[in-house]
Parts: C-alpha cells; structure tokens; sequence
C-alpha cells in the first residue's frame, strides 16, 4: 500500500498507542473495547474505516471496526443469494 494512500494514519488517534491494543495476540472483549474508546475520539475514523474495508484487512481494529465486524459489513447475511439473482 503506497504511503500517501493512508497518509491519513499519521493523524490517528492512536499513533501513540500500544500497537498491542489494535493488534492482539489473542483477541478479548476488554481490549477491542479500550481499541474502539481510542479509535471513537478519531478524527480520521471514517477515513480508516472505508480504507480497511476497500483493502480487506483481516487483521486487527481499524476504524471501529474488529475483523469479524468489517467482514459482516462486506458481506452482509444473504450478500450471495442476491449476487446469484
Ligand atoms: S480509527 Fe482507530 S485504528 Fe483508525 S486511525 Fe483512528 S484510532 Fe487508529
């Protein structure tokens, strides 16, 4: 991904974080909430969030968003039987 395609992430809101908290080993309720409280003060959270889900990250917290969230909002229930018709 070339660098000024998500210049943006210098002014997220957690460049000073733990990249641990974005970026677990082993996932957990307590640690994706404290990463959605960062990421909820962001001010490029809509720029993040629409750069995770055009780009398919599967891992991590990006704009919000856990893996499983950004993969039910790219393919919503039922995302196949209306591609198929
Ligand atoms: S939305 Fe969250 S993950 Fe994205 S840049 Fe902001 S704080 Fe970082």
């Amino acid at each position: 991904m070339p660098l000024e395609e998500i210049g943006w992430l210098r002014r997220g809101a957690c460049k000073s974080s733990d990249p641990e908290l974005f970026f677990p080993l082993a996932a957990s309720p307590v640690q994706e909430a404290q990463a959605k409280a960062v990421c909820a003060t962001c001010q490029v959270l809509t720029e993040c969030r629409s750069y995770a889900l055009k780009a398919g990250e599967t891992d991590g917290i990006w704009g919000g968003l856990t893996p499983e969230e950004r993969r039910r909002t790219r393919f919503p229930a039922g995302w196949r039987n209306s591609a198929a018709s």
